[in-house]
């Protein structure tokens, strides 16, 4: 499922090896993650086949401090790119750790672990977002920024079409095995760092309106799904 075109927005997600990067097609184009350290080709050539240059791109959110999320942002930041990022992760960015993980349960979340990188370039983001960003002025995308701490502290999600579209980072992850089999079936992300606290931001999107779901892994989902799979608030 890609995001319908009647949700008034036009995504294009390029999958990278370990996450996904997706490029909203606002004034300007803007980046929601940045992908794992060394993937700068691979997001260039995604980007090319989306009809998108690099030299054209203003900003991009970096969803959480991760390594698979936050791992491009320097490189992007010397092109010029201005990084959007939650103030919770920034002990993370400013040394850049991916920092410690807490397993939802599951052997292939042992397996993930060890496939991720545990450092990447520091960065010091541009915008630091502690509550909520407006991304019209310096981005040129009608949209927010919000504050979801949850899977890290300064995880964030960014809201278009009215708030009927979220991208939500690392929220919850879509699909078996890395989301390659059944990609929009919303499924708990293998770490979360308060998962309490991430079920109650997921009841709190729905309770919102967010019809679509965009994922940093996978995805996306639809929100039907999502209650099916997470429920609404008890
Ligand atoms: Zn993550």
């Amino acid at each position: 499922m890609t995001v319908p075109q009647s949700s008034g927005v036009a995504i294009g997600t390029i999958v990278l090896p370990l996450s996904n990067v997706h490029v909203v097609l606002g004034r300007y184009p803007m980046l929601v993650d940045t992908g794992a350290p060394g993937d700068i080709v691979e997001l260039r050539h995604g980007l090319r086949q989306l009809g998108v240059r690099l030299e054209d791109v203003r900003c991009a959110v970096v969803t959480h401090g991760h390594s698979d999320h936050a791992g491009g942002a320097r490189v992007l930041q010397r092109l010029g790119i201005k990084i959007v990022a939650g103030t919770g992760d920034l002990w993370r960015e400013l040394r850049g750790v991916h920092g410690h993980l807490t397993s939802t349960g599951g052997l292939f979340a042992l397996f993930l672990k060890l496939l991720v990188p545990g450092h990447y370039q520091p960065f010091w983001p541009d915008v630091r977002v502690r509550d909520r960003y407006d991304l019209r002025p310096l981005c040129g995308v009608d949209g927010e920024v919000i504050a979801m701490p949850g899977h890290t502290a300064g995880s964030v999600v960014v809201l278009l079409a009215g708030g009927k579209v979220a991208m939500v980072g690392d929220l919850f992850r879509g699909g078996a095995l890395a989301g390659y089999v059944h990609p929009s079936e919303p499924k708990e992300h293998f770490f979360q760092d308060d998962l309490a606290l991430v079920h109650r931001q997921i009841h709190a999107l729905l309770a919102r309106g967010v019809e679509v779901f965009v994922l940093g892994h996978g995805g996306p989902s639809r929100r039907d799904d999502v209650i099916r799979v997470f429920g609404l608030k008890d």
